[in-house]
């Protein structure tokens, strides 16, 4: 009879810091970065914004970071003078991009990362994944 030994592996996942996209008051409100979002997370100024925009989100939702939302309600522009990000929404296009689209397509370089939205690597995933669990 053989005894299997069972090594343990611990995985070193590394928690990789990344942070939200925001949009500056450089934007020249071209509208190039809007359709590039996977998340729907870009609004024009002055626009108001639903987390069921382009998202499977519907009715009373808990986020993953706890917060409780209705996804139907519209929310507040983030700006009234250019086009803003939502950062619940924004997720770098982890899961969907290697970069972000529209730091990509930005023709003024106003897409900067958001020093006041640090999340992680899994953070973005996980939250890519809420708004998208089929994908
Ligand atoms: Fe949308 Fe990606 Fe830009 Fe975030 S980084 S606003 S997910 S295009
Ligand atoms: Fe503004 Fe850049 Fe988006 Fe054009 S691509 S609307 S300049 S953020």
């Amino acid at each position: 009879m053989c005894f299997g030994f069972i090594f343990a592996t611990a995985k070193l996942r590394k928690r990789i810091t990344t942070m939200a996209i925001i949009i500056t008051d450089d934007c020249i409100n071209c509208g190039a970065c809007e359709p590039e979002c996977p998340n729907t997370a870009i609004y024009e100024g002055a626009d108001d914004w639903r987390y069921k925009d382009g998202t499977s989100l519907e009715g009373k939702i808990v986020l993953p970071d706890g917060k409780e939302v209705d996804a139907d309600e519209t929310q507040e522009p983030i700006s009234d003078e250019v086009y803003y990000i939502a950062p619940d929404k924004c997720t770098e296009c982890m899961g969907f991009h290697e970069t972000p689209q529209c730091a990509e397509v930005c023709p003024v370089d106003c897409c900067v990362p958001d020093e006041d939205v640090v999340e992680t690597e899994e953070e973005l995933l996980a939250k890519q994944k809420f708004m998208h669990p089929d994908g």
